[in-house]
This record gives structure tokens, C-alpha cells and sequence, in this order.
């Protein structure tokens, strides 16, 4: 069966500044050069830099996706972004569901798949986060809270080319710790399984599922080459053109 493209994002979180266009740069100029790389490359900066991202990137093969959105189109809602808006913005994608989203602002299930669902509408990938804590790991409780999560975030009608799933164990964020590459591989294959139990044979085989949690250079090639994994999605690494570009380079044909 091909296997579908494979997407690199970084998400950049609450960092970046105008100034930090330099290693969007690089980074476009260093895809730009180099043909052999087979993955899509995108980055998620923080909402400020999205319109000039967008607009300094077009016509790049570097994509630009938001990092949160608001369900709805638009109306009373303070200080929150449609997908609409990131779409007008330049995005193509936009990470819904994140864990530090899911902690810090309360997200449940159901409002990642509104999320979702708003991403869709406005013709943006949702990239949606599923992930247990280091608490449910140990209870021996990651495959059924990954199976919760996914089975309340995923649209119905989610199909390959709209949604990406990001498999981001909660405690492997930002901490430098991974997961056994068994480990993954079991939580990729579980969540593919249930991908095709939902959407079919045909949208689950091409859906990408990302690993992502302390994805570095010198740690992307064992875990990229895990059976289901199609991607990575990083954070603290995908700040450095040069790091993340260590990364990326792991789908070099060369
Ligand atoms: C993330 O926040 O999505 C992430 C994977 O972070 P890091 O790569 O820094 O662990």
C-alpha cells in the first residue's frame, strides 16, 4: 500500500517575533535547494507572525499553519481566532487539541472536534493531538485514553487529506524523554486501527499520524522509521532553521 506523505511541523508555541523570520528563511531557502526531501515542511508560529509568514512564504514549498483556532466563523469572542481568519492569514493547516491547550485552557474532546470541524469548513488540515500523561502511561492506560480522545476529536466525515493525527505523549513534551520506539510503533498501529474502524480502509491507510514529543536530530531517524509514523510534529527543535532542518533532512532521498 503507498504510504502517504510524510508532514514535518513545527510548532513554535508562544515564541517567535518579527525577527525570527530569519529562520523561516533559511528554512524556505534550504527546502528551496533541496529537491531530494519527499516531506511536506510546515511551521506553526504564534498567531502575530502568521499574516507576514504567510505572505513572505508564498510560492515557498514551506506551508504555514495556525496553532489554535475558535469553532465558530466569527461574532463575540474576545481575543480568539476563526479558522477562517488563519486562512486568510496564509495558513494551510492548524494544530488543534494540543496538550498545553487541552491543560491550560480546559479543551475537551468535543470542543477539539468543534475545532476541527471549524478547521474543515474553512478548507485548513486539522492537525489533532491526542496524547496520555505519565500518569496513565503507568497505570497502563494510554491505549484506552488515546482511544477516548481520538473518538471525541475526529470528525465524522474526517477524511486523509483534511486531518492529520499528532500522537504526543503529554509527559515526552518538552522534557527530552521518549517513548520506546516499541512503544510508538504499538500507539501508531492502535491508532490506525482505529482510524480504519471509523473512517474506513481507504482515508484511515492514508491519513498521516505524527509522533511528537522531544523529537531532536539526533533521535528523528529511529522514530520516523517506526511502522505508522509519518511524521513528526516538534516543538523546542523546530525554532533553529538548523535544527529542525536535522529533522526534515531525515526524508532527504539523497
Ligand atoms: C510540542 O509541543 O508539540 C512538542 C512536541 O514539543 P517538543 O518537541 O519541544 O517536545
Amino acid at each position: 500500500m503507498t504510504q502517504p506523505r510524510p508532514l514535518v511541523a513545527g510548532n513554535w508555541k508562544m515564541n517567535g517575533e518579527q525577527a525570527s523570520w530569519k529562520e523561516a528563511e533559511s528554512l524556505a531557502g534550504l527546502l528551496a535547494a533541496e529537491t531530494a526531501v519527499r516531506a511536506e515542511v510546515m511551521l506553526c508560529p504564534p498567531a502575530t507572525l502568521i499574516t507576514s509568514f504567510g505572505h513572505q512564504l508564498e510560492g515557498s514549498k514551506l506551508m504555514v499553519g495556525g496553532q489554535d483556532c475558535h469553532g465558530e466563523l466569527s461574532g463575540a469572542h474576545t481575543g480568539d481566532i476563526s479558522a477562517e481568519m488563519l486562512a486568510d492569514a496564509g495558513a494551510s493547516a492548524v494544530i488543534v487539541g494540543h496538550s498545553e491547550r487541552r491543560t491550560d485552557h480546559g479543551e475537551t474532546s468535543e470542543a477539539v472536534r468543534i475545532k476541527a470541524e471549524a478547521a474543515h469548513r474553512a478548507g485548513l488540515v486539522a492537525i489533532i493531538c491526542v496524547g496520555e500523561t505519565e500518569t496513565e502511561r503507568k497505570q497502563g492506560d494510554t491505549l484506552n485514553v488515546i482511544c477516548e480522545q481520538l473518538s471525541g476529536s475526529l470528525p465524522q466525515n474526517a477524511k486523509a487529506g483534511n486531518t492529520v493525527i499528532a500522537y504526543e505523549p503529554v509527559w515526552a513534551i518538552g522534557t527530552g524523554l521518549t517513548p520506546t520506539l516499541d512503544d510508538v510503533g504499538e500507539v501508531h498501529r492502535h491508532i490506525r486501527a482505529e482510524l480504519t474502524g471509523k473512517l474506513g480502509e481507504d482515508e484511515a491507510s492514508g491519513m498521516r499520524i505524527l509522533y511528537g514529543g522531544s523529537v531532536k536530530p539526533d533521535n528523528a531517524a529511529d522514530l520516523m522509521a517506526v511502522a505508522d509514523v509519518n511524521g513528526a510534529l516538534v516543538g523546542g527543535a523546530s525554532l533553529k532553521a538548523d535544527d529542525f532542518w536535522g529533522i526534515v533532512s531525515v526524508y532527504s532521498e539523497k
